[in-house]
């Protein structure tokens, strides 16, 4: 019989990480800086305080090991829902047909936050030193409505107000996350909206526009100059973002300690902007690159349709469609990229954050991809066997925690794997309902139209030699 005080390992409230990991003083090669799009030249510190929260901007060029989270930040994050709970997927081991103990899989359940994911682990921390900065507006942009939903909540809990620009066919096809947004007293426009310049001039030739994240990113951009009392929020990619994050891991660690795990064998996290896997993966690259763990195996996984670690280029790129964002260094499939309509619409930003870039470049990290309907199909029977349905960015960790799995057990070996359940589904049954009546279709990106993207002479020219 297995020890069932494994099965689901929680912790104390008073056991939230007292510190974020900063994984920058340790990566093996510098951290490139965030690049003025107006010039081509590093960003001067007051033009990116101009746009984000001033701590988030110290935070985002830190080079100290580790930065204390505030007080006042803690007692919020356990007095909602962190730490998060450990799960052994003890059914899904079964599903598996994994038998004793020699295959472990575990996963951290970022889906029981406020709106369902990881993503409000930032958005308190953003909306935490926006007050603090006297700032009392947030504007930002969503596509599928998780990170919409996650500044919301962050901004009610401080009182400042939260403006949101979501693609207008997300609008239209997800109600709950509109809904859900209001009922934090957000302002939510479908973008292109009437309310700015940028959204005017897709908006007064079409009112229903089905619009883009570029879109939407120019209109918060936009709105978000509009006085000093606003700032612009982004849910991932940034430094500061994915060291937010990093709560997620340290629980980890200390979880798989109480299960008598010293560290895990292997590490996955799907990869949208790359938060939720850089917040699990950070801890345990740490230890990676300083020796403690030289041997661990830590997986990003992408949708094929949307490869921007497992085949685009690591260069110089703009943040956002518009230009309009600072340019980083990064793995891309280029700003003018358009992703096909795949339902983990979580997935579909066309870079990643440089911290992951840097560590895959680094070869201290790798990448992989899987098919759309492979991942559905993952989904659905690990909802059957665990009882959660996962939303569908977090079914591609799940396809490769399964593979990992049965691989493990194909060559008779002992493995510890942690995957990073980034939230549930509740708000996505559009993506299983087409997947049960068979309108869901497998899309692979072809290389040709990767390349067409890659040589755009949009791309930006940065001269290194220059800083
Ligand atoms: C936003 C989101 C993602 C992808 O974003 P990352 O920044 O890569 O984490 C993945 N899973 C869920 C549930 C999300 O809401």
């Amino acid at each position: 019989m297995t020890d069932l005080s494994k099965a689901r390992i929680l912790l104390d409230p008073n056991e939230v990480p007292k510190e974020w990991v900063n994984i920058l003083p340790d990566l093996p090669t510098p951290m490139t800086p965030l690049i003025n799009p107006m010039n081509g030249k590093p960003a001067p510190f007051e033009m990116a305080a101009a746009i984000f929260p001033k701590e988030c901007v110290i935070q985002e060029v830190s080079q100290e090991p580790t930065i204390p989270i505030p007080k006042e930040l803690r007692e919020i994050y356990a007095k909602t829902y962190r730490p998060t709970p450990l799960h052994r997927a003890l059914s899904l081991e079964r599903e598996l047909g994994l038998k004793g103990d020699k295959i472990k899989i575990f996963y951290k359940n970022e889906s029981i936050s406020p709106t369902g994911s990881h993503k409000p682990n930032t958005a308190i921390a953003q909306a935490y030193f926006a007050k603090m900065d006297g700032i009392n507006e947030l504007v930002t942009e969503t596509g599928a409505g998780q990170w919409g939903s996650g500044l919301s909540y962050g901004c009610s809990v401080f009182g400042i107000k939260c403006t949101v620009y979501m693609v207008r066919i997300s609008f239209q096809q997800k109600p709950g996350r509109k809904i859900l947004m209001r009922s934090f007293n957000a302002d939510v426009h479908a973008s292109p909206s009437r309310f700015t310049e940028a959204g005017k001039s897709y908006y007064d030739k079409d009112p229903e526009h089905p619009g883009s994240l570029g879109i939407a990113i120019s209109e918060a951009v936009e709105h978000s100059l509009r006085s000093d009392q606003i700032r612009y929020s982004l849910g991932s990619v940034v430094n500061f973002v994915c060291l937010h994050q990093t709560v997620i891991g340290q629980e980890s660690q200390i979880q798989l300690k109480k299960a008598g795990i010293e560290a895990p064998d292997i590490v996955i996290g799907c990869m949208g902007g790359g938060s939720n896997f850089s917040g699990l993966m950070i801890p345990y690259a740490r230890d990676k690159i300083r020796g403690i763990t030289p041997d661990i195996k830590i997986i990003g996984v992408e949708p094929t349709a949307c490869p921007s670690v497992c085949k685009g280029k690591y260069t110089w790129d703009y943040g956002d469609t518009a230009k309009k964002a600072p340019i980083v260094k990064m793995h891309t499939l280029g700003h003018n990229f358009i992703p096909s309509p795949i339902h983990a619409g979580g997935l579909r930003y066309h870079g990643i954050a440089p911290i992951v870039s840097n560590l895959y470049n680094n070869k201290i990290i790798e990448a992989s991809m899987h098919h759309q309907l492979d991942v559905i199909k993952a989904g659905f029977l690990f909802a059957k066997a665990e009882g959660v349905l996962p939303a569908p960015e977090t079914d591609h960790a799940i396809k490769e925690a399964i593979d990992q799995a049965l691989l493990a057990k194909e060559n008779d070996e002992e493995k510890v794997i942690l995957f990073n359940f980034s939230g549930h589904g509740f708000f996505d049954l559009l993506a299983y309902k087409e997947y049960m009546t068979g309108n869901l279709e497998n899309y692979e990106l072809p290389d040709e139209k990767i390349q067409e993207s890659l040589n755009d002479p949009d791309m930006p020219q940065i001269d290194e030699s220059s800083f």
